[in-house]
């Protein structure tokens, strides 16, 4: 079965709200299994929708349109689907009693325009809205199906999860599902993954392997496409193991882990503290750290000396190094882990001194260079960074790969 997605609303169009709508019903049909190939924005214009409605149904077998179902002028899907249909527009009295229950429970007098809403092309079912006011219409014709849903996620999301799967798992007639496992790669670029998964990116279904690169991490998606769980999983399990043969060292997590939360995982389960002081990062690493509930177990201190008056007053760095190599160095870097260390008393410290940018920069230091260094009781490691990109960039970057050197020396 085919799934074709059309998101109605000039708004769309202008860039003005993103599409979340059709991310979220993108990805909840690919899990159960219904394939989605194409997707489309229309303005709120009956007879672009029209045409959009009928490219879709001549590919696919259900469509679903996401907003314009409301009261105002601008909302024109059901009258577009009556008129697509060749339907009457009918008031129906259920519908309409509903949606005087709904403003009654409110103490708000019932608005004329809603009465719109209670008007449905003949021979629709409609959808009650638990969340909203705007019933959802569902209609089959010739052999496919037209849904439509309301705009709002908050009203979309309950009544697809609650009415629409369910209706389409029945009419697909499988229990076919779509498994997934997601390996989050740190400290290679794409091109390197690339090189080293090719064969497994080439892979044909029932199982496929994807790759997506994002800020700071490089990820591998695993996806299984087999009516059978138990086989999906091994399936997924083959491919999981291949993968970690191979880039087992640039594994931070699977699925919905975070940096911060495999750091924080990993110093919980060896009762480690860390305390971190950093200059370019401006708080950005104690900010993520913290982001993890249960963190006040492990994360001790943090501190953003942005001065070098206060690297050297509050961390100890020495003033003369920071005369000599600028604080933006090797050493500060070391001397800001081992100063966040001694103060907090911790297992662990990370320092991080770097130019952000887009000022700032020089020849022999430019912007994107930064220094991130680890200080334990036995050692202190650092290590010279290049990075690229705005200046939000540079900082998340510099968190992430900070986050890391502490999670492969914990
Ligand atoms: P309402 O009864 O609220 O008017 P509606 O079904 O007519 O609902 P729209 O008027 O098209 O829907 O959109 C209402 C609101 O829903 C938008 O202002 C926006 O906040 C949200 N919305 C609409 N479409 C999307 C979408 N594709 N992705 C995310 N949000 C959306
Ligand atoms: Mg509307």
């Amino acid at each position: 079965m085919q799934a074709e997605i059309i998101s109605i609303g000039t708004e769309l169009l202008l860039g003005h709200i993103v599409n979340t709508n059709t991310a979220f019903l993108s990805q909840k049909l690919a899990e159960n299994g219904i394939d989605v190939y194409h997707t489309s924005v229309v303005g709120d214009n009956p007879s672009r929708l029209m045409q959009s409605l009928k490219l879709a149904l001549g590919r696919a077998d259900v469509i679903i349109t996401t907003g314009g179902l409301g009261p105002t002028v601008d909302d024109i899907t059901t009258e577009t689907i009556a008129n697509f249909l060749g339907r009457k527009l009918i008031l129906n009295r259920a519908i309409l009693n509903g949606l005087k229950r709904y403003f009654i429970s409110r103490k708000v007098r019932y608005p004329k325009d809603n009465i719109r809403q209670a008007l449905i092309p003949e021979g629709t079912k409609w959808i009650p809205n638990r969340t909203g006011t705007a019933p959802g219409l569902l209609t089959e014709y010739n052999g496919k199906v037209i849904i439509c849903l309301p705009g709002p996620p908050r009203e979309l999301g309950p009544m697809f999860e609650n009415d629409i799967m369910p209706y389409l798992k029945k009419r697909a007639g499988t229990s076919q599902k779509i498994l997934s496992r997601t390996i989050k790669l740190m400290g290679l670029p794409e091109s390197r993954v690339n090189g080293i998964a090719k064969d497994l990116l080439l892979l044909k279904p029932p199982v496929t392997v994807g790759i997506y690169a994002k800020l700071g991490e490089v990820d591998l998606r695993i996806m299984a496409k087999i009516a059978d769980k138990n086989a999906a999983d091994r399936e997924i399990k083959r491919v999981e193991n291949k993968i970690k043969a191979r880039l087992k060292d640039y594994i931070f997590g699977y699925d919905d882990d975070t940096m911060e939360g495999s750091v924080g995982k990993a110093l919980a389960a060896r009762k480690k503290t860390i305390a971190i002081a950093e200059s370019c990062t401006g708080g950005l690493v104690s900010s993520r750290l913290t982001d993890v509930s249960g963190s006040s177990k492990y994360f001790m201190m943090g501190i953003t000396a942005y001065s070098n008056d206060i690297k050297e007053r509050i961390l100890g760095v020495s003033r003369k190094l920071i005369r000599q190599r600028g604080a933006v160095s090797k050493e500060v870097a070391i001397e800001m882990a081992r100063g966040a260390r001694f103060l907090a008393c911790t297992d662990i410290g990370i320092g991080i001194t770097g130019i952000a940018g887009p000022d700032g920069g020089t020849r022999s230091k430019p912007v994107g260079l930064v220094y991130i260094a680890l200080a334990t009781a036995k050692k202190s490691i650092v290590k010279e960074c290049r990075f690229k990109g705005s200046r939000e960039e540079i900082k998340f970057q510099a968190s992430q790969a900070a986050l890391d050197l502490a999670r492969k020396n914990i």
